[in-house]
């Protein structure tokens, strides 16, 4: 079996490097299966994408499609283009996209229109918020995807509503927690972590980069000093993501106890998030890995795809206004945290499973 596996962005690498070891796996023990790794281009700062792949053992990519950024159709066109031709060189029998980026989408598109099988993983997941380019990628995806990877029965469940056979559902688990289970023991302390005084539960990690929470610079503002003021005795670590950066430019924003970093990489970052106090986001990934990691997290949206990590795990979703979050955050330091557990199959051996199942297509 020749396989195609596509990663575009930040959070596609890290859930590519499972299902690569999984593969790699399979070839030791003498399975013929192969896989070609493209990289669209679609995140190409070194902090978003290269630190991942030598971080996280990723082999280098075979092709590089160098898309880099523009708008949203821009950047799916671009996708669309280069990825057709690079099918048209090196056929496989079987393409495997992850998540909902816009390379995800785009890829799926190309795949299907050239009569090979696509295989999402992470499918069926719903915010029911049609104003986030990532739910169209998602429906999009899924309405043209032969094999069906999920990470909760209510994913699963989802697919069914939208008619997708039953037989080409399998729910395995979740591929970034098993990044996260295989490095666990490999994560450290970034540089500043002496230099700015960090000791486990002294401080909060708060990342922002969706257009509804970064796009206003002046929303943005606000709830950067709200945040700031919330904080009482501990430190905000902020990783800037350079979607949010760009928005900032260079206003000076006299905050009290927020660290602005880098983007950081895979190890230094869950090494941040495994000892904080408390985390901050608007990201659906990380989400997940609090939600193992056992650590309260507070999700600056007003839905999520991913409601397990609300039912079952440590998420409380906020919404976007700091009045919530001040009340939200009040109440969690005045009851303490909620009794969390770990969902279903989040066990790390997801990929491993994927790989199985499709071996037997
Ligand atoms: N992440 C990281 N360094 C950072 C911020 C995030 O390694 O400075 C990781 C994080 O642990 C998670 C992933 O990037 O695994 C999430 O990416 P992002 O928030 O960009 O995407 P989303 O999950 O919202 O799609």
């Amino acid at each position: 079996m020749k396989i195609t596996i596509v990663a575009g962005a930040r959070p596609n690498f890290i859930k590519i490097a499972p299902i690569i070891k999984a593969i790699e796996k399979k070839q030791s023990e003498g399975i013929d299966i192969t896989y070609r790794l493209v990289h669209t281009g679609q995140h190409y700062d070194k902090n978003l994408s290269d630190t991942f792949f030598e971080e996280l053992n990723i082999p280098h990519p075979n092709a590089n499609l160098e898309v880099k950024s523009g708008t949203q159709a821009e950047q799916t066109g671009a996708i669309m283009v280069a990825f057709e031709k690079e099918l048209q060189q090196h056929p496989c029998d079987l393409v495997l996209v992850v998540g909902d980026v816009n390379s995800t989408m785009a890829c799926a598109i190309v795949a299907k229109k050239s009569h090979i099988k696509v295989t999402h993983v992470e499918a069926g997941i719903r915010s029911g918020d049609m104003s986030m380019p990532e739910e169209i990628n998602r429906i999009v995806t899924d309405s043209i995807t032969d094999y069906f990877f999920t990470t909760s029965t209510t994913a699963s469940e989802n697919l069914l509503k939208y008619g997708a056979n039953p037989n080409d559902i399998h729910f395995v688990g979740n591929v970034m927690i098993d990044t996260l289970t295989q490095n666990l023991n490999r994560i450290s302390a970034p540089v500043f972590w002496d230099e700015f005084g960090l000791t486990t539960g002294n401080y909060i990690v708060l990342t922002l980069h969706r257009p509804a929470n970064v796009d206003e610079a002046q929303s943005l503002l606000t709830l950067l000093q709200g945040i700031d003021a919330l904080a009482g005795e501990k430190k905000i670590i902020f990783p800037v993501h350079p979607r949010t950066k760009a928005i900032l430019g260079d206003r000076s924003l006299a905050l009290k106890n927020t660290l602005m970093v880098e983007p950081q990489g895979y190890l230094n970052f869950m090494f941040l998030v495994k000892n904080s106090f408390a985390v901050i986001t608007d990201s659906g990934g990380i989400s997940e890995e609090t939600t193992v990691l056992g650590v309260p997290c507070f999700t600056m949206r007003n839905n999520t795809e991913r409601p397990e990590t609300q039912t079952i795990g440590t998420n409380t979703l906020v919404g976007t206004s700091i009045e919530n979050l001040k009340k939200l955050f009040g109440d969690f330091l005045k009851d303490g945290p909620k009794p969390a557990g770990i969902p279903e199959l989040w066990d790390g051996k997801a990929s491993e499973r994927i790989i199985e199942i499709l071996l037997q297509k």
